[in-house]
């Protein structure tokens, strides 16, 4: 496929823990593929800072090791490699303390775009700013690109906001959600605002109710300590699919511009009713023959965070009222798939006799794997015998239908960087949003910590806890199978 090359302006981009794993495994294989597709200019430089002492040539085989792990086919492209080594320096620097920024400082350019991603614990992000400050590196067109989790409750997230505002605008901020670089997560807006098929049935008169579900085949083992002091509600719902909710919930933008994005979304969120806690079920994956139990990864015993999280939410709005949204995500399920799912309202009427089966349409969103769209249609079986009616699924999978390989879809990462350097910020979260999502989780968190409520067990390589079932069933409804 030949990409189309939208031209950005020469740019210095400092990647702060640039040794790190993100850097190592996402953002730099990811320049590299842009680099290798021409969407970098001439001119451009990219510099690696952490810690750990290391010369130029010391970093370069490092991120020659790291596109031979982790990049895809473009990994044998040795003369592009070359090439884009050449683009990357290496300066050794403390976050917290005085060495290596007078260095970083001679380094970076004054007359080129400036980005410092702050590729590090949140616990630096105030450091780094104040230091790009003091050290007169940074200026007012500087961007800075900050990494999840964003606070782990709305204090700290307003602590996080604030210690960055005291030395960057709002408009020089990027957090990244990196499910907004999804290629798919931006054709929902291009399905709902390029179409004039579903804008109409997209509210309460025809939409019967909405799943979004984000599972994962992986357990927490690695980053069980980490992941048992934050669980399924911070580490996927507050962010991830809240913004989906936000992308499929909100009302359209007057154009596609960064603030008339966030604001939509803003709305949505602010329009969230508080969940009743009937309407959680949370829950922890078992031992299975892949794996330890939760608690085992968690090397916690009395471990009451949870692996899987599911819910019913609504939307105070017109658009919505009455419409429940079931959000779903968790850890060691049966497949490993991310999807939404809008389901429309049954037929009031059959004019077929016989038929009494509910069919309903069903659009659902995949955002991975397969990244695709499948509208489910009733139609007549085929063959003779009357009026038949079965549902088939309009299927379409993006690679096909764009004549593509799925691995030529620029990841999400490499995508939002690039926005970056453009200067264009509707697939970042603006902090009101952040901190407005905070103020909706917040509760609801404390409420089972005060209730001591113990999450429920589900098997491994399950669709998750029976409750959660139940949550659809007792309303006369059903998740969508997880598929791999
Ligand atoms: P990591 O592997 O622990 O890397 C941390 C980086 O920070 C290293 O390069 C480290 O290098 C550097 N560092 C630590 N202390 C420093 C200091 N005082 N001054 C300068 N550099 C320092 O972490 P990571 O997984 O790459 O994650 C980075 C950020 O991305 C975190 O905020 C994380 O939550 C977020 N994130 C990561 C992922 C992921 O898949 N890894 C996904 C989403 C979000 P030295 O030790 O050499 O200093």
């Amino acid at each position: 496929m030949v990409s189309r090359v939208i031209p950005v302006d020469p740019f210095d981009l400092v990647i702060f823990g640039g040794t790190g794993d993100l850097a190592r495994r996402k953002i730099l294989p990811g320049l590299f593929r842009r680099f290798r597709s021409g969407q970098m200019p001439e001119g451009a430089r990219i510099i690696a800072a952490a810690r750990s002492e290391m010369d130029r040539a010391g970093y370069q085989q490092m991120i020659a090791d790291a596109i031979q792990e982790f990049g895809a086919e473009e990994k044998n492209d040795k003369d592009a490699i070359a090439k884009f080594l050449d683009v990357l320096d290496y300066t050794p620097i403390d976050a917290k303390g005085k060495d290596g920024w007078a260095a970083l400082a001679s380094m970076v350019r004054k007359d080129v775009i400036q980005a410092f991603y702050f590729s590090v614990a949140p616990s630096l992000f105030g450091d780094l700013a104040q230091r790009l400050h003091d050290y007169k590196i940074s200026n007012d067109q500087s961007r800075i690109v900050v990494e999840k989790p964003f606070g782990r409750d709305l204090e700290t997230a307003k602590a996080l906001n604030k210690s960055l505002a005291d030395h960057f605008d709002e408009k020089q901020i990027y957090r990244i959600d990196h499910y907004l670089g999804k290629e798919t997560v931006q054709n929902l807006m291009a399905v709902r605002f390029g179409n004039v098929l579903f804008e109409p049935l997209w509210n309460n008169h025809y939409v019967d109710h909405i799943q979004i579900t984000v599972a994962e085949t992986v357990g927490v083992g690695g980053r069980g300590a980490y992941y048992d002091r934050s669980g399924a509600m911070r580490d996927m719902v507050q962010n991830h699919l809240m913004q989906l909710l936000c992308l499929i919930a909100m009302e359209p933008p007057s154009q596609f511009g960064a603030d008339e994005v966030r604001d939509e979304k803003l709305k949505v969120i602010r329009a969230l009713k508080p969940v009743d806690p009937h309407h959680i079920v949370r829950g922890q994956y078992d031992a299975g023959p892949d794996g330890p139990s939760y608690r085992e990864d968690a090397e916690n015993p009395r471990s009451f965070t949870e692996s899987f999280i599911a819910m019913k939410c609504h939307i105070d709005n017109w658009r919505w009222a009455g419409v429940p949204f079931y959000l779903r995500t968790g850890k060691r399920m049966k497949a490993r798939t991310s999807e939404i799912a809008v389901v429309f309202k049954d037929l009031g009427h059959s004019i077929f006799e016989g038929d009494e089966k509910r069919h309903r349409n069903i659009l659902a969103i995949r955002l991975q794997p397969n990244e695709g769209i499948d509208l489910q249609v009733t139609i007549k079986e085929p063959g003779p015998g009357g009026m038949r009616l079965v549902d088939v699924p309009l299927d379409m999978t993006f690679a096909d239908a764009l004549g593509h390989a799925e691995h030529e879809v620029p990841d999400a990462y490499e995508r939002l960087i690039m926005d970056v350097i453009r200067g264009s910020q509707t697939l970042f979260m603006r902090g009101d949003e952040v901190e407005a999502a905070w103020a909706w989780t917040d509760p609801l968190i404390q409420g089972w910590e005060e209730r001591n409520d113990v999450p429920k067990h589900y098997d491994a390589g399950s669709s998750g806890p029976e409750d959660a079932l139940m949550l659809l069933h007792r309303e006369g409804r059903k998740w969508r199978d997880i598929k791999g």
